[in-house]
């Protein structure tokens, strides 16, 4: 069962929220306070997080950085009444997984929670498909088809990373950070456009269905299914 954490000071959210992820067969647990739910993440080691923003003390953007420093790969997910852009910018760009704005669909929620627990446990995974867009992680082989498509080293780590976050957007900091080894330098994002665009050109162009969005204002996303 996965283990849940909840940090969330609003309590009639919270009972809610606990309510209905145990009906669909989580273990969950709630905490309060940023504060309560760092000690809960050292002694429960959840497989997941559910970060409110605005909390009493240290707010949740701030637990998130602390949390961070320990946990890089721990999937969380905000769930806030701040739906300003700006604020799942920051709140992404600080590490969170997913971004969902109160008031929320349950199963919406659920569902998303699934697929982060599903992408974490994708870490080792060595080959992925999407439509018929395949790419085969040692052989480092890549087709759309029978079609096999020739990437540099770089456009292949991309597209790793686009995989690796199937339907997710990716920022660019992200893959400054993952394929070019980099904390953020903004001149980088123009050098990251250029070879998605180049990646574009080769996995999406004479295709009908084009894989790779760009989400405006968060960066890029390997999806089948048309953005708005
Ligand atoms: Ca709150």
């Amino acid at each position: 069962m996965p283990r849940i954490l909840i940090i969330e000071d609003e309590p009639k959210v919270a009972e809610s929220l606990q309510l209905g992820l145990r009906e669909v067969e989580f273990d969950v647990e709630w905490a309060a306070s940023g504060e309560e739910g760092l000690t809960c993440l050292l002694e429960n080691q959840p497989d997941v997080v559910v970060l409110d923003l605005n909390l009493p003390g240290r707010d949740g953007l701030e637990i998130l950085s602390t949390l961070r420093k320990h946990h890089e790969n721990l999937p969380v997910l905000i769930l806030s009444a701040r739906d300003a852009i700006d604020d799942r910018v920051t709140g992404l760009e600080r590490g969170a997984d997913d971004y969902m704005i109160k008031p929320f669909a349950f199963p919406e929620l659920v569902a998303r929670l699934k697929v982060m627990l599903r992408r974490e446990s994708n870490n080792n995974v060595l080959a992925f498909e999407l439509a018929d867009l395949s790419i085969d992680i040692i052989s480092r082989e890549v087709k759309r088809g029978d079609k096999g498509i020739s990437l540099t080293p770089r456009e292949f780590e991309i597209l790793e990373l686009l995989f690796r976050n199937l339907k997710r957007p990716v920022s660019r900091k992200t893959i400054a950070r993952d394929v070019w080894k980099v904390e953020r330098a903004t001149p980088l994002d123009n050098v990251i456009d250029v070879h998605v665009m180049r990646l574009r050109k080769k996995i999406d162009d004479e295709y009908d269905v084009k894989l790779i969005q760009t989400i405006r204002g968060l960066g890029f996303m390997l999806s089948n299914e048309e953005q708005d």
